[in-house]
């Protein structure tokens, strides 16, 4: 830690010393005993961690983006309709994957903060019968976090199926697939999953694999098409080698230290650990007198904030003097409002500490930039709510 910036972005993220150490081993063949078992366990981990029991996981090479990818080409077919719940940056991204396996994206968009009603989504499901149903869980250009459930259900009930994008939110927040009725879900190795990027990880359920094995065109990707890691995914969970394209052996060993934390740190205990963080950091950055881009704090995320910046302090001044006192956040995201505010990551193995020095190193910038505030209150509020229990 000495010597460099901690690192509170929405993703990668602070990593556990244990699983860089398994990152650092000595690379073993992919089709060794050792391997083959981690392989197959973080794949029954995987399963555990998206909550459905009955559902396929895979761990792919490749980023959230490729989780994405996949889960579009296996699940739409040229002329399907999509209807794209939309609360920003991937929204859009997910709207343009969809168009290029040829499917016809219905966008339900909100103002930046906000996310479409209940009553919104059920109008646009009457318009037209659609094959899937997208969600951002957290959309991290806006910190907002969607109601999965109430959505997902909408959705199964007008007979689509229910997309979730878990990048910011799996791990982090609850996600049930199998009470909601989501039908894929994926997140990316280096957000809350706590591994360096480089593995996609998704989960589908019983239903999107029965839609994506009575599809009746070609998947119009080679490298994302299910039928191709289906077997793989399928012998490395029977403890058989079989080959594809060869996986990226020592992310996958990272990868299974890190759910083997995650579920033994239990993922009820996880995901009020990461509501507590983020209530920290919350009560920090309003004692600072600085709003927030969600509108509120129910549809607010725990994984990540949006804080705005307050008048007369610019991002270019602010997250460089933030740096300078050691934590490293991230700028804007949302093309309409990129200047107006500022992200900051918790998730992961994030600790009390983390969430002070951060907090630190916010009141230190904005003193620099010339913010008049009483110095020490930002801190202060985490730490009163911290030491509240
Ligand atoms: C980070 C992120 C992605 C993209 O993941 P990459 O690994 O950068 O490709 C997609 N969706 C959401 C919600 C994300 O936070």
């Amino acid at each position: 830690m000495k010597n460099r910036s901690l690192l509170m972005i929405p993703g990668p993220i602070e990593f556990d010393p244990a699983v860089l150490a398994a990152l650092g081993a000595p690379t073993t063949g992919h089709l060794a005993p050792t391997f083959m078992e981690a392989f197959g366990q973080a794949l029954e981990r995987t399963r555990t961690l998206f909550q459905c029991a009955k559902g396929q996981p895979f761990v792919l090479a490749g980023t959230g983006t490729l989780g994405m990818d996949t889960v579009c080409a296996n699940l739409v077919a040229p002329g399907d309709n999509a209807l794209v719940i939309n609360t920003g940056y991937f929204g859009d991204r997910m709207g343009t994957i969809l168009e290029r396996y040829g499917a016809k994206a219905t966008h339900i968009r909100s103002a930046p903060g906000a996310h479409p009603t209940l009553a919104d989504v059920e109008a646009a499901l009457k318009t037209a019968a659609f094959k899937v149903m997208t969600i951002t869980h957290v959309d991290t250009s806006t910190g907002v976090l969607t109601d999965v459930k109430g959505l997902a259900d909408l959705g199964r009930r007008y007979g689509a199926l229910v997309i979730v994008d878990g990048v910011c939110s799996v791990a982090g927040e609850d996600l049930n697939m199998d009470a909601w009725g989501v039908d894929a879900a994926f997140t990316a190795s280096q957000k809350a999953v706590g591994v360096p990027p480089g593995l996609a990880l998704l989960v589908v359920s019983s239903r999107g694999m029965e839609a994506f094995k009575t599809r009746k065109t070609p998947v119009l990707s080679y490298y994302s098409d299910w039928s191709n890691w289906l077997p793989v995914m399928e012998a490395y969970e029977a403890r058989k080698p079989v080959y594809f394209g060869t996986p990226a052996v020592n992310l996958i060993f990272a990868l299974n230290v890190s759910l083997g934390q995650i579920l033994q740190e239990g993922l009820d205990a996880r995901f009020a650990r990461h509501i507590r963080m983020s209530r920290a950091v919350k009560a920090g950055i309003t004692a600072l007198g600085l709003g927030q881009v969600p509108q509120n704090e129910e549809i607010a995320a725990h994984t990540m904030t949006a804080p705005r910046y307050p008048s007369g302090v610019s991002g270019s001044d602010l997250i460089p003097a933030i740096g300078k006192a050691g934590v490293t956040l991230a700028g804007g995201l949302h093309a309409e409002i990129r200047n107006e505010y500022f992200r900051i990551g918790h998730m992961g193995a994030v600790t009390q500490g983390d969430v002070l020095a951060t907090l630190g190193a916010i009141e230190t910038g904005l003193a620099v930039c010339g913010y008049k505030f009483e110095s020490g209150v930002g801190t202060a509020a985490a730490v009163k709510f911290l030491a509240a229990g």
